[in-house]
This record gives structure tokens, C-alpha cells and sequence, in this order.
């Protein structure tokens, strides 16, 4: 009976873990967790933290109990994998609970030892009331600080995906919140015009924006914290720091697994790293961009869910391939959902793209329709052919929704014509008879023109 053994329990390493036995059910399949939860939905975090009403245990999925009983895989919770011996095919465990070390050998075994916060050696940063939110006991210990404290004045470093929805929820309750971003401009992943509707929504909804300064040091004041940040010092009885994730990669890297230049670890399209029987899968590795063509490091559940189920279907001796990403996200903040797929701004410059950029407005539903929306879109377009590269979108009614379709021109390596010419519904309720996707394509195969 072969035993594929997965390192981490959170999207990629349950994917995995359940794919391997779906796949094989002679297989022995084990789990080790170094945390005490497995098969949460971090991304619902911000949501649970919002709701005073609910467990943040509301977010696991399968405990490792229904793992062991309804599934048949032994998930061992605050075992924490603490080397790897690739050619004799080991590992050594700590098994926290017990604290004794044990070694476990495997016939496959799959990485997903996911990413981690960044914390940045700056003075004070692991003071108490300095949070990150990365895992469950994370939200856990930010949402018994709300309730438990009379915190009121939070402070937000980074003004990324995490930090508007945290931005979002703190509002919610009740907390002023001030929000510090280094870039000159919030959601440094996007385009300024888009940027300025979300800093507009931030600013009606009460969030005080410092932009273009960093955190430089925080300090304990009193029962509070102090933040110097760009020459100012602000007051926060809370400190969050969002401000991005890098690839947790040391255990692997240290048995000999090959990195990619981004940092992350290096696979094919069958999540196989260069050791042999050693697949890697989730926010520990890169994935292959389909408009970039080649590697690139954008963890998102999504990917780590697709990249796991591949990993684990492939440890169990099947041959799937794992097709890439386009690089699609979606977030919400306060009335706003934004959105964005394939190419940006910053990959532009960095690959020396030859683009055309074109914004366009439109109204998300039809004419005079009740809940209709102002959109802003952008795309970017390669210069001659007109394939889609890229897309952004901002606003209040069915922003998501419409990136999917303009993923799916990217994945298809549609060009703006093709785009243009799609046959999308329409009904007042739903969209105005030429769709923003529509008149977003239109407008950008106008700036094609002109550019020549
Ligand atoms: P992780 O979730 O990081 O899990 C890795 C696990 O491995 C961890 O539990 C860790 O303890 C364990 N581990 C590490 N080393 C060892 C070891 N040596 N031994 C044993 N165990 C080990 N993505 C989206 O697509 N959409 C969203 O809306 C979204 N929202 C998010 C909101 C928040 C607040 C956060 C924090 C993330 C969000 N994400 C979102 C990202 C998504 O949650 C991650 O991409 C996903 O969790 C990655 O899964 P993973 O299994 O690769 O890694």
C-alpha cells in the first residue's frame, strides 16, 4: 500500500490529500498540520471578524475528525514536518501535543506549506496589539481583541486586497481606522483611475488615508501603540499589518528543491518538483502565467485549491496537468467590488510589453433600471494583434461577474474583435443592451486604431 504524505492542511494540502484518496483508495494517505486546524477558508476571515455572532471556527470546512471517519485520511493536527531526507525518502516529525520527534518515511509526498505574513523587522512590530491575518488563530486572536478590549482606533499598514476588506470590516464595527500604503496610491495593483474610485469609496466611508509612506517603527503607549510613519506619529490601539505574504519555502529549499526566480518554489505542469516524488502545490509555489508564459508567484486560494487537487491526483499515480492561471482576482470593499485579470501596469513595464491601455464607463445595468451602477474599465491590448492582456474593472453592480468573461477571452487569447463581437445576455436587470464588457472591448479597439 503506497503512502503519500502531505505537508500542510489548509486549501492545497486537503485538496491534495483528498484527491490522493479519491484517486487511490488503497492508498495510505496522511496529513500533518503543524496549527490545530486544517480545511478553513481563510478568504472568509474578514466576514467572521465582521459578525459578532459567529465562531471563527464557523470557517472550517471538514474537521479531521470527518477526514479520519468519512474519508479515510489520517490528518495529524500540531504535527509540524521539520526536515526533509529526499533520497531516503523521510521525514522527521514534531508532534507538538506530545513533544517528541518521530520519523515518518513516504513513498509521495506533497509540499503546500502555503505562504506568511510579512512582518518587517522594524522596531516594534511583535509588540502586543500588532496583528497579521494569515491563519485561523490569527482572526481569532484579532476578533477576541475587538470584543474582549475597548480597542477603538486601529491603524492598517498596506492597502492591498487584505487591507480593504479589513478596512471594510473595522468600520463595521465601529472602529476608526486609519490606513497606511507606501505606494502612492491605495491597491497598488491597479490602475490610478481605478485606484481613485476605491479611494474615494474609503474616504466617504470614513477611513483616513495616508498614502505614499510606510510604517518606520511603532511604540507602546500607555495601554495604546504609537506608529511613526512618513514623519507623522499616530495614535492606534490596534496595529494590523497587511502587507503582502511571502512563500514559506525554507523546509523545501533546505532538502534540496529547486526555487524559481520568484521565490517560490519551481514545478511543472504536473506540480512535480526536481526531486524525485516530490510534488509541490498551493502558496508555496508559482504557477504558470498564461499571458506571461512563464512562472510567476500570485497566491490566491483559487490556484491553491486547482494546483492541490493536480498534486494529489498525481502523487496517486494519475496524469493531470495544471493549465496556469491569467491571474484573476476579485475583492469587495464597503458598496465596491473591483477586479482584475491578466496584466497590469507593472508587469507591462517589467516585460517590456508593447500595449494599448483604454478606460471606459458605462452603466452596469439598463437604461434607468433601479440599482444600476457607474463601471470603470480598463484594458490593455497588444499592440497590432489586439489580444487582450489585460483588464481591470471598479464599481458597485456585477464587477466580478464580468472579469470572469474577460479571464476566459484571456484564456482563450481572444483579441478585442473577438471580444467585441461576443454574444452576451441582456435585459435591464441584468445589463444594458451592449454590455460594459462589450463597450470596454469597442472602446479599446478604438485606441488600437489610432495607435496604428
Ligand atoms: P496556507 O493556507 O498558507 O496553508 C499552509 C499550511 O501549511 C498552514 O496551515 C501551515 O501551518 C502549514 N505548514 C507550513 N509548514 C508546515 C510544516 N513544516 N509542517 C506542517 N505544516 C506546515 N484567495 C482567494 O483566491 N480569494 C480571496 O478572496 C482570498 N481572500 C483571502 C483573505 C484573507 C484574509 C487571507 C489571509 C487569504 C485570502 N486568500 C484569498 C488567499 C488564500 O487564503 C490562500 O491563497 C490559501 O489559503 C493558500 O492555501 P495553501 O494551502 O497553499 O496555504
Amino acid at each position: 500500500m503506497p503512502r503519500i504524505v502531505v505537508i500542510g492542511g489548509v486549501a492545497a494540502g486537503m485538496s491534495a490529500a483528498s484527491q490522493a484518496k479519491r484517486r487511490d483508495t488503497n492508498a495510505e494517505v496522511i496529513a500533518l498540520e503543524r496549527g490545530n486546524d486544517v480545511s478553513y477558508g481563510a478568504c472568509g476571515m474578514p466576514y467572521n471578524i465582521a459578525d459578532d455572532g459567529r465562531d471563527m471556527h464557523d470557517l472550517v470546512v471538514i474537521t479531521p475528525e470527518q477526514f479520519r471517519h468519512t474519508r479515510g485520511i489520517d490528518v495529524r493536527v500540531r504535527h509540524e514536518v521539520m526536515a526533509i531526507d529526499a533520497h531516503a525518502q523521510t521525514l522527521r516529525v514534531r508532534d507538538h501535543a506530545a513533544a517528541t520527534d518521530y520519523e515518518l518515511t513516504y513513498d509521495k509526498l506533497v509540499i503546500a506549506t502555503g505562504a506568511v505574513a510579512l512582518r518587517p523587522a522594524l522596531p516594534g512590530i511583535d509588540l502586543p496589539g500588532v496583528f497579521v491575518l494569515r491563519e485561523l488563530t490569527d482572526g481569532a486572536a484579532i476578533k477576541f481583541t475587538l470584543e474582549q478590549t475597548n480597542a477603538h482606533r486601529v491603524l492598517i499598514a498596506g492597502g492591498g486586497y487584505i487591507g480593504m476588506e479589513m478596512a471594510e470590516t473595522l468600520r463595521a464595527r465601529g472602529l476608526a481606522v486609519t490606513l497606511v500604503e507606501r505606494a502612492p496610491q491605495v491597491v497598488p495593483g491597479f490602475e490610478p483611475v481605478i485606484a481613485a474610485v476605491v479611494r474615494e469609496t474609503l474616504q466617504r466611508q470614513g477611513v483616513q488615508l495616508l498614502t505614499g509612506v510606510g510604517i518606520e517603527a511603532i511604540e507602546q503607549e500607555g495601554a495604546g501603540l504609537r506608529v511613526r510613519a512618513g514623519g507623522q506619529t499616530l495614535a492606534a490601539d490596534m496595529v494590523l499589518l497587511a502587507m503582502g505574504v511571502h512563500p514559506n519555502v525554507a523546509l523545501a529549499q533546505s532538502a534540496g528543491v529547486h526555487l524559481g526566480a520568484t521565490g517560490a518554489i519551481a514545478v511543472d505542469d504536473h506540480q512535480r518538483t526536481n526531486l524525485p516524488n516530490v510534488y509541490a502545490a498551493g502558496d508555496c509555489a508559482e504557477a504558470y502565467h498564461r499571458v506571461l508564459q512563464q512562472p510567476v508567484f500570485i497566491p490566491l486560494g483559487t490556484t491553491a485549491n486547482k494546483q492541490g487537487k493536480v498534486a494529489g491526483a498525481n502523487a496517486a499515480g494519475a496524469d493531470e496537468r495544471f493549465k496556469g492561471i491569467v491571474g484573476t482576482a476579485a475583492f469587495k470593499v464597503f458598496d465596491l467590488e473591483v477586479a482584475r485579470t491578466g496584466v497590469g501596469a507593472a508587469e507591462i513595464e517589467r516585460h517590456g510589453l508593447k500595449v494599448i491601455s483604454a478606460v471606459s464607463h458605462h452603466s452596469s445595468r439598463g437604461h434607468h433600471y433601479p440599482g444600476a451602477a457607474r463601471l470603470t474599465t480598463v484594458l490593455f491590448a497588444e499592440r497590432g494583434s489586439g489580444r487582450l492582456l489585460g483588464a481591470q474593472m471598479v464599481g458597485a453592480d456585477v464587477v466580478a461577474k464580468r472579469m470572469d468573461v474577460l479571464a476566459t477571452a484571456l484564456h482563450a487569447g481572444m483579441t478585442l474583435a473577438d471580444i467585441e463581437a461576443l454574444d452576451l445576455s441582456y435585459a435591464p436587470p441584468v445589463a444594458p443592451v451592449y454590455d460594459p464588457v462589450l463597450i470596454a472591448a469597442s472602446v479599446a479597439r478604438k485606441a488600437l486604431g489610432k495607435a496604428g
